[in-house]
């Protein structure tokens, strides 16, 4: 009797650690102005911790928080920060240089006359561009220990890589749980953890954006997929479509012939400010870039509907309704 409890007791708990281990847990919630979801199988209660996490890092992070560490370095030029906060910016101004500049976390004056922090959209006349401009110029943001400086009248915004890098520390802390498999969307930059759990990889669609649905999918496991496009921010004025990815040597709109760039690889934050980089670089820097640097993936849209790809995306990017690849980037071709 004794003995067959004993079996009944461990096939019971095998069998809750089993479903514990499948069993599927979702977040969603709305975050750094965008919709979030944080989907984990196994891990209990990380997904709560998980978005616990991504509020305190907004709290940290965000512009429009007059509270934030980004507020206290822009409203005083030069600010005490935590160790995160700093290490955050010093990351981002590597990929700043990078980019040779097309990324660039101090082009907040002109994005803010633009009126995309606010909601309140206008087109600035090109005089008080130029004087925005000479306020931008990531070389003179310095990171020294905790503290983050600016130049006279600078102010700085972590929008093009927070996401991003908000997705590696949910990522961390879910595997820290022990979470096997998992799917991080936040804002439609995705994050995945390990493979799905039936064993395949994750399929994750790459928004169409001159339209609705998906111009392909991506097969990807643990890995970030982040896209940047027009589309998710813009106004109309006069027939004239305004994005809120300026290019920050004329203060403009990005117009690279790209609409959008989506990145796949390890780090979150690297792709994420990839993402922004290479949409406002266009495709033939971009590519230059890529062959430059190893790391990375990328799939471009272009405004004539030309879906181009690395070729480290041949094989694991298919197309959807009946679109083709226009071109394959390759290493060796010049
Ligand atoms: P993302 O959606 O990651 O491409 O980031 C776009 C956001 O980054 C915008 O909403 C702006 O807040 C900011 N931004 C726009 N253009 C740039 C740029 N060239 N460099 C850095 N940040 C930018
Ligand atoms: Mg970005």
């Amino acid at each position: 009797m004794r003995r067959s409890a004993a079996i009944i007791a461990v096939l019971i708990m095998l069998l809750t650690v089993s479903s514990c281990a499948n069993s599927e847990k979702t977040a969603e919630f709305f975050a750094m102005d965008t919709y979030m979801s944080v989907k984990a199988y196994g891990g209990g209660d990380a997904v709560d911790e998980a978005e616990a996490l991504v509020f305190e890092l907004e709290r940290k992070l965000s512009i429009t928080d007059g509270l934030s560490e980004i507020s206290a370095v822009n409203e005083a030029g030069s600010a005490q920060v935590s160790q995160e906060t700093a290490e955050l910016v010093a990351s981002a101004l590597g990929l700043c240089e990078l980019s040779g500049g097309a990324l660039d976390i101090s082009v907040y004056p002109v994005t803010r006359a633009w009126g995309f922090t606010a909601g309140e959209y206008r087109v600035p006349q090109e005089a008080e561009l130029e004087k925005l401009l000479r306020l931008v110029d990531y070389t003179k943001v310095k990171v020294s220990g905790d503290t983050v400086s600016l130049g006279e009248g600078m102010l700085i915004d972590l929008g093009a890589v927070a996401k991003g890098y908000a997705g590696d520390r949910v990522t961390e802390l879910l595997r820290s749980h022990g979470v096997k498999s998992a799917i991080i969307n936040l804002g439609g930059n995705v994050q995945c953890l390990g493979r799905k759990p039936d064993g395949s990889r994750w399929k994750i669609g790459v928004q169409d954006p001159a339209g609705s649905g998906y111009v392909g999918v991506i097969e990807a496991e643990d890995e970030a997929v982040i896209t940047s496009g027009g589309y998710e921010r813009f106004f109309v004025e006069d027939g004239k479509t305004y994005w809120h990815i300026i290019d920050p040597s004329d203060g403009r709109p990005a117009d690279s012939g790209l609409i959008s760039v989506t990145v796949v690889g390890k780090s979150g934050l690297a792709c994420d400010g990839l993402s922004t980089a290479l949409f406002v670089m266009g495709k033939e820097k971009a590519a230059g870039l890529w062959r430059e640097n190893g790391g990375f993936e990328a799939a471009f849209v272009t405004e004539n509907g030309d879906i181009i790809i690395t070729e480290g995306l041949s094989g694991r990017f298919t197309t959807s309704g009946g679109r083709k690849v226009s071109e394959v980037i390759r290493r060796d071709e010049n």
